[in-house]
């Protein structure tokens, strides 16, 4: 599993190198964890939300779980867990 490849945006990176976000329809990060806590997007889901009812809600509302490399989450999430993203700017 440690030796898992995955390719983002032409990119191919262990994916031990990338993170699982779980994100709201506008794109703002809600949830993160290691690349290697999961294999696919859907065990990803249920690693962030262990019942089948709450994965239902989050799809209904338009979250989705990206994976991102580390660049990427730098760019892309870390903004929203400091509260400094463009998204919650774009909501306040
Ligand atoms: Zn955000």
């Amino acid at each position: 599993m440690s030796r898992l490849l995955v390719e983002i945006d032409g990119q191919t990176v262990p994916l031990t190198d990338c993170f699982w976000v779980r994100v709201d329809k506008s794109g703002c990060a809600y949830g993160s964890m290691v690349g290697h806590a999961a294999a696919t997007p859907e065990q990803a889901h249920r690693e962030f939300a262990p019942r089948a009812r709450d994965r239902d809600r989050d799809v209904r509302q338009g979250y989705t779980i990206r994976l991102l490399t580390r660049e990427q989450w730098r760019q892309q999430a870390q903004p929203c867990f400091l509260g400094q993203c463009v998204h919650r700017k774009a909501a306040a």
